[in-house]
């Protein structure tokens, strides 16, 4: 579910959770903002709405203040895409982005028992979850990490929220087409270029990278993975690199909801 994590004037820690759909609006008039901050940090009445986008399902905001409202120090114009870990200035207040948070399921949160939509496996305390951004349907983290779009069919489009969320600097190739050095090419029954395998190990990486798949190289190794096979693995099976780690990084694991 999104959140966003703020510090108040006096240092305080501050998280604010949306449901799904719900606009938040944030201005310092109290009567109207979901979220209000203090009008003496330059934010105005009615200062922006966090909203999603119908198209694409991805979080946005729309600035009503003009030119107060930024995303990481860019000015915003109107409107702007908001991704995982983005700092949004509202007035002289910093707000961070949390679109998608793996959390660890504790006694007594309302989805125990129930069963991930994708594996069918049942919620149990100590699993780790993630909530659609979307729809808010809970899924097990591998789960979640696999699918294209959201399971629960609101076509949320988590591939491309985990390739935004992935650190700017791991290299990142997208719909592979006859450019990437990974696919097979093939000309008049002649083979130009070998395909290169996924080194994951899963049933899909018994042939070559395919057109439109998406391929993330190990930031220690460089040894390119189907998207989906890198971001569930634990270590990379060449050099080790601690994967999960990063993805608990970029994901920030929370206990509890
Ligand atoms: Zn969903
Ligand atoms: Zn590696
Ligand atoms: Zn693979």
């Amino acid at each position: 579910m999104p959140l966003l994590t703020f510090a108040d004037t006096q240092g305080q820690a501050h998280a604010v959770r949306f449901a799904e759909r719900e606009e938040i609006r944030i201005g310092a008039d109290e009567g109207w903002s979901n979220l209000t901050l203090p009008a003496a940090l330059d934010v105005a009445p009615q200062h922006a709405i966090i909203t999603r986008s119908a198209f694409n399902r991805l979080l946005m905001v729309i600035d009503l203040a003009g030119r107060a409202t930024r995303v990481n120090q860019h000015p915003v114009v109107r409107l702007r895409v908001l991704r995982q870990g983005d700092t949004l200035q509202i007035g002289r207040c910093d707000l961070t982005v949390w679109e998608v948070q793996i959390r660890r399921l504790e006694a007594g949160d309302p989805v125990l028992g129930k069963k991930c939509p994708v594996s069918r496996r049942v919620f149990q305390v100590g699993m780790e979850v993630i909530a659609c951004p979307g729809c808010g349907t809970v899924h097990e983290r591998d789960s979640w990490f696999l699918i294209e779009h959201c399971a629960a069919g609101c076509d949320y489009p988590n591939r491309q929220v985990i390739m935004d969320t992935l650190p700017s600097w791991m290299l990142v190739e997208r719909h592979l087409d006859q450019d990437s050095r990974l696919i097979e090419l093939i000309e008049n029954g002649k083979v130009l270029q070998d395909g290169k395998f996924c080194q994951a190990g899963q049933a899909r990486d018994q042939v070559p990278f395919q057109r439109g798949q998406h391929a993330v190289y190990c930031p220690s190794c460089q040894t390119p993975f189907h998207l989906e096979c890198f971001v569930t693995l634990p270590t990379c099976p060449v050099c080790q690199y601690d994967i999960t780690g990063l993805i608990n990084r970029s994901f920030g694991v929370q206990n509890g909801g």
